[in-house]
């Protein structure tokens, strides 16, 4: 293709593994039929799925890249560090991502005590259904019940009602620090990127600090267009490519039909200032 901004990938979305409602290869179908050229499947936490993902892919004729999306700790948010290119089978990965994962279920119980606090009972239970893999439960895991048992319309409004960091239903974890995250993805063979910064609450200088670090750790890219970013986040983040010298990704973040989110393959190209994450592949 003579403008790799264009190309059509999708190098971030969930399944069945983390926090998606769809096993990887549906996903895989799913990505294909959006028109995606290059696909990554990127489970929080966990890389259970890249086998399936990439066979899947494969027989789809859509080119397969790793991933991962690891939960970082940073200055007391929560900040998501996207891996691309990595090993599978690197130990080192592996072992951290199943050290982050150690948490999940004794918050998960938190989490439902917390409920409980405030007369909703059984959220734990409740929640353990809609797990796809038990290792992997998730806040999206909670909503989705509180969705379907009526306390809320959508899960955005369970995020904002309960979830979302100050709301009664939160319980905040230590996940990773941001130099264990990018060094697994390093140790991995993978190139580390910065999901959805917009999505972080940080002062300006906090923000610099955080690219500071990423940078200086070996941090490669940043995603620019994703379904987290509004159009002028998309200019923001182009910017900020081209400050820390940074290469750009684009992912739609896709968890499942109907969850008020784009779909794979459905956001605009990256904007002809920046140098895509997979434009030596
Ligand atoms: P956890 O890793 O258990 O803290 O869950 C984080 C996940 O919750 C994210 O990956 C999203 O899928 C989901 N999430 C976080 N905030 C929101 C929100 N405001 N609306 C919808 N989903 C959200
Ligand atoms: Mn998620
Ligand atoms: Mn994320
Ligand atoms: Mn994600």
């Amino acid at each position: 293709m003579l403008n790799p901004n264009a190309l059509n990938a999708d190098l971030h979305c969930h399944s069945t593994v983390s926090d998606g409602t769809l096993a990887p290869a549906v996903v895989a179908e799913r990505a294909h039929a959006g028109g995606v050229a290059l696909w990554s499947l990127t489970d929080h936490d966990e890389v259970g799925g890249q086998a399936e993902a990439r066979a899947a892919a494969e027989a789809l004729g859509m080119r397969y890249v790793t991933g991962v999306e690891v939960s970082v700790t940073w200055a007391s948010q929560t900040v998501h560090i996207v891996g691309l290119q990595i090993d599978p089978a690197c130990q080192a990965l592996i072992d951290g991502l199943h050290d982050t994962r150690s948490g999940r279920a004794r918050r998960a119980r938190d989490m439902s005590e917390a409920l409980a606090g405030i007369g909703i009972a059984g959220a734990y239970e409740g929640a353990l259904r809609y797990v796809g893999n038990p290792d992997l439960i998730s806040r999206t895991h909670f909503a989705r019940w509180l969705v379907d048992q009526g306390y809320c319309a959508d899960i955005g409004e369970v995020f904002d009602k309960y979830l979302a960091e100050g709301r009664p239903g939160y319980v905040g974890h230590r996940w990773a620090t941001l130099a264990e995250a990018v060094h697994w993805i390093r140790a991995a063979g993978g190139i580390a990127v910065m999901a959805h910064p917009g999505r972080y609450h940080y002062t300006d200088l906090e923000h610099d600090a955080l690219f500071d670090e990423f940078k200086q750790l070996g941090g490669g890219a940043v995603e620019v267009v994703t379904g987290s970013h509004t159009p002028d986040q998309y200019r923001r983040y182009a910017e900020v490519a081209r400050r820390y010298g940074l290469l750009a990704s684009r992912g739609s973040d896709f968890h499942g039909p109907g969850e008020g989110r784009v779909e794979l393959g459905a956001l605009p190209p990256l904007p002809p200032t920046v140098k895509p994450v997979w434009h030596d592949w």
